[in-house]
């Protein structure tokens, strides 16, 4: 099976794809540009396929006879096209994080490699990740290359947002946006990924908020597993008409909090689940777990929305308690306790 590279690859993004190809095709990029949007939503993969499209050969031949914008693309065959593809292009360098920064002695390093010529690409391009990565240091480093842009030599780099960088970076950057993908996309984008089982695609995209990245997560077995795992616990509380709700809730707690690096992604998934049992009586459609509907509409006549909203908001507290590092047991046991509210007994 071929890989499929370049902007035809991209799913989504469409406005992105198009100023990229308009720059192409007026011979006007800039020196630097800056892509923003969440992480997952396509950034890096249009950066490479930008890279191929700014030294493809068949293009640069094509490009002379104006095409239409539709056209421009890369061919993908020849001999830049496959190193970009590949990643072993000498002068298309990537600068990522190293443990979720990028430090200062990465950015002398390509500093020091921007001062020599282009090995062989018609332009150089340099696709530094995550930007926001960067402390003061390393921005004010950059900012050199961004004030002057070496010959032959285009930056660009990602980010989620750009108040996450100094103003003096933003402002020497073309800024261009990518949206959140619709479920349609990600639906897409699942279908064509590898080991995938097609069970999970519906509700990984309709789960992952447009990111294709958190889509993966999801659609990954182990979670889904967890999911159900818990919606079932929570469900078993909920209808319970037995003799000891706390201590089941109690239960849950000690569960919840043996899995620490857990605890934020189960609380999402109550967090979600009960948002599900507020909205399923009113608009079925609108219900994040799809494939959980029946359930959802069985549970949903045993408890009543102000006691969600309780709940909800039980969650939403441990959540909050949680970010400033307090016990995680007493905090999920507070938790439970709330929710479990006027069955307590
Ligand atoms: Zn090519």
């Amino acid at each position: 099976m071929t890989i499929p590279s370049g902007f035809n690859a991209i799913v989504g993004q469409q406005h992105a794809i198009r100023l990229l190809k308009t720059f192409i095709r007026k011979g006007t990029l800039p020196h630097a540009l800056l892509f923003t949007g969440d992480d997952g939503v396509g950034k890096k993969t249009t950066a490479t396929a930008f890279a191929m499209a700014c030294n493809c050969l068949t293009l640069e031949a094509a490009i002379r006879h104006h095409p239409r914008l539709d056209a421009i693309e890369a061919c993908g065959k020849c001999i830049p096209c496959r190193k970009i593809a590949g990643n072993h292009h000498p002068d298309v360098i990537h600068v990522n994080p190293l443990s979720s920064i990028i430090k200062i002695s990465q950015i002398r390093t390509l500093l020091q490699t921007l001062t020599l010529k282009p090995n062989e690409a018609h332009r150089r391009v340099v696709i530094l990740s995550e930007a926001q990565a960067m402390n003061a240091q390393a921005s004010n480093a950059l900012l050199k290359v961004l004030e002057e842009p070496p010959d032959r030599t285009l930056l660009v780099l990602t980010a989620r947002r750009s108040a996450d960088l100094l103003a003096t970076v933003v402002s020497r950057c073309r800024q261009i946006r990518f949206f959140p993908l619709s479920t349609a996309d990600v639906r897409r984008l699942l279908a064509r990924a590898d080991g995938i089982e097609p069970e999970f695609v519906e509700t990984a995209a309709a789960l992952c908020g447009g990111s294709f990245t958190r889509a993966q997560q999801l659609a990954d077995s182990r979670w889904l597993s967890r999911r159900d795992w818990i919606i079932r616990a929570m469900d078993d509380r909920m209808t319970d008409e037995g003799t000891s709700p706390v201590r089941a809730w109690l239960a849950l707690s000690e569960i919840l909090a043996k899995k620490k690096d857990l605890v934020e992604e189960s609380l999402e998934i109550i967090t979600m689940w009960l948002r599900d049992l507020l909205v399923v009586r009113h608009d079925p459609q609108r219900i994040v777990n799809q494939d959980r509907l029946d359930m959802l509409s069985a549970t949903a006549k045993h408890v009543s929305p102000v006691q969600l909203l309780k709940q909800i908001d039980a969650v939403d507290r441990a959540k909050t308690a949680l970010r400033s590092n307090t016990n995680a047991r007493l905090t999920l046991d507070a938790m439970v306790l709330r929710m479990a509210g006027p069955n307590i007994r």
